[in-house]
């Protein structure tokens, strides 16, 4: 069951997150990717891969980096059913992640190398076709956590290619790539805590 960790987090009667019924197959050729940024007790940006019928997460305090020259923390955290990628809008105060989360970048990805393999060996190469994120990429699992594959952390680097640069890409394109919103518009609309959604849009 491999949404099994995922539901046991969640209240359903409560949250308005997907359970996540249905399992969906996809071909290789369009597996989609999602960057939600999540404004939980902590803000981070929640990076989905779609595979096997899951979207495999990993969440980044910082959020992803053009600069090749910049690792960003990302750890391993519970796969989430595919159609939480369209998911944005607010998880109730007091849930697991009660906060804000925005569709901050959404797009297809492209396996570079043998993903199995790669997940055996803590080394992911793949391309992304997003709105912000784009061209090659790789997550390198850290040594101290090898071996296991929840709450392990890895690094998200981004490889020299002519998507690379220097541009602070979180805070150059803060907005929803689905609704153009910010934070604060987003719980605004919910009836979310706007004043801590607002926290993590770019200051006036
Ligand atoms: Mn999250």
């Amino acid at each position: 069951m491999p949404l099994a960790k995922y539901r046991t987090k969640r209240d359903f009667k409560v949250t308005s997150e997907p359970k996540g019924v249905k399992r969906t197959k996809a071909a290789e050729d369009s597996l989609i990717f999602v960057v939600q940024k999540h404004q939980a007790s902590h803000l981070h940006y929640d990076f989905r891969l779609e595979w096997g019928g899951v979207l495999l997460s990993w969440a980044i305090p910082k959020g992803p980096s053009l600069d090749p020259s910049i690792k960003r923390l990302a750890m391993a955290v519970e796969d989430h059913p595919i159609e939480y990628a369209k998911f944005e809008g607010i998880i109730p105060e007091g849930q697991y992640g009660g906060g804000t989360v925005m569709v901050w970048d959404q797009g297809t990805w492209v396996p570079e190398t043998d993903i199995e393999s790669g997940l055996r060996d803590g080394e992911l190469k793949f391309s992304l076709h997003g709105k912000k994120l784009r061209g090659s990429w790789v997550l390198v699992r850290t040594k101290r956590s090898a071996g296991k594959t929840e709450r392990a952390s890895w690094l998200l680097i981004k490889h020299r290619d002519r998507y690379a640069s220097t541009s602070d890409i979180v805070s150059v394109r803060p907005r929803s790539v689905i609704s153009k919103r910010l934070m604060a518009g987003i719980a605004t609309a919910a009836g979310g805590n706007i004043a801590k959604a607002a926290d993590s849009d770019p200051r006036k």
